[in-house]
Order: structure tokens, then C-alpha cells, then sequence
């Protein structure tokens, strides 16, 4: 993408951000009329249901969604910052055929880890993992999501987080698991090291 495709990308995505903040705002009221306590936090998950009308916050973990929702209702209300999922939950299956098409891709197990988990390891089925976008509101979540127990795990992944318990040493790589199979936090707390990444999915914009 060139420079100039991409200053229009931008000046597009901060267009539907401030109609976002505009919904959102307009939402309130009719928010407020169901749920008194809870309007603002409501009408921001609407309104972000509206802009990224693809995300599918469904097999997320009680706690991995609850997270989620809250940490992005700030950043939405104090920062204006719009944070959407491109990919949560997946269910084994898809996981195992997202790796072996990366095996495939690049010709080896040991290759295809640096991006991808198995089944058996990746955050994503377990429904602790999160894909966001865009790149503004990764940088939010890295910087507050901890409050919510929300961490980026992987340095080659900005758009992957997980709930975790305990903040966790950042991993190079998803193929780095297993030093990080062997931290006490992550076996007390039984969570696994994620993800797929895919560059090529990630590259389109979506997943
Ligand atoms: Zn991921």
C-alpha cells in the first residue's frame, strides 16, 4: 500500500470513528432507558457493534469478554479510542486447519510456530485470546488493557492479547511457547500461549 492510499485509509477510518463517537453518543439515551447504570457502557458496545459489524465476541471466555467490553468502553469514553475484535474465539478445528495451512505455506512445523499454535495450545480456543485492530487501539490496550487484565503476549503480533492473571513476560513469537509453557503464572492460571498472527489474514484487514 502506498503512502497515499494509506493517508486516505486514515482519513476514512477517522471519519467512521467520529460517526462512531456520534452513535454511541445518540445511543445513550435510549441505553439509559433499559439500563440506568450501565448506558454509557452499552451504547459503546453498540456503536463499535455498528463499526465493525464483522466481530463475533461469541466462545470468548466469561472473563476474556467481560475484559474486553470494559477495557474498550474506556478507551472509547476517555480516550476516543474505537477498539474492534477481528478474531476471538475459534473452535478447534479451524485452529488445526489454520496451522497446517501455515505449515504448508512455509514448509515446516518450526516455521509455521513462529505465527500459528495447534489446537492443543493456542489461546484463541481456549477463548482468552483476542485479535484487535486497528493499530491505534492495539496501542491503547497495550498501554491500559492491563488494568484489565489484558496483555500483548507476542513482540511479532501487535493485535494479539490475552487475559491473564498475572502480567506475562513478552514472548518473541507464538513458537517461543514453551519457555513460557513453564512460567508458574501461565500453569497456575492454565493459560496457553496463542495464536495463529497470519500475516496474510491480518494483511486483508479482518481475522
Ligand atoms: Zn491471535
Amino acid at each position: 500500500m502506498s503512502r497515499g492510499e494509506s493517508g486516505l485509509g486514515d482519513q476514512k477510518a477517522e471519519v467512521l470513528a467520529a460517526l462512531t463517537r456520534l452513535t454511541a453518543m445518540l445511543l445513550v439515551p435510549v441505553a439509559f432507558c433499559g439500563a440506568p447504570g450501565r448506558a454509557r457502557f452499552l451504547a459503546c458496545q453498540w456503536a463499535l457493534g455498528l463499526r465493525f459489524p464483522a466481530e463475533d465476541l461469541r466462545g470468548l471466555a466469561p472473563e476474556t469478554l467481560a475484559a474486553f467490553t470494559h477495557a474498550r468502553a474506556e478507551a472509547f469514553w476517555r480516550h476516543g479510542q474505537l477498539i474492534g475484535l477481528t478474531s476471538g474465539y475459534r473452535d478447534p478445528a479451524e485452529q488445526r486447519r489454520i496451522f497446517a495451512e501455515e505449515v504448508r505455506r512455509t514448509g515446516s512445523v518450526a516455521a509455521a510456530r513462529r505465527r500459528v499454535l495447534p489446537p492443543e495450545e493456542s489461546g484463541h480456543v481456549r477463548g482468552l485470546a483476542l485479535d484487535v485492530r486497528p493499530a491505534q487501539g492495539a496501542r491503547w490496550l497495550e498501554q491500559h488493557g492491563g488494568r484489565y487484565g489484558l496483555y500483548r503476549v507476542y513482540d511479532n503480533e501487535w493485535w494479539h492479547f490475552e487475559y491473564r492473571t498475572a502480567a506475562p513476560v513478552r514472548l518473541p513469537h507464538p513458537g517461543a511457547a514453551p519457555y513460557a509453557r513453564d512460567t508458574p503464572c501461565c500453569l497456575a492460571s492454565g493459560h496457553a500461549r496463542a495464536d495463529r498472527g497470519g500475516r496474510a489474514l491480518h494483511g486483508r484487514g479482518r481475522t
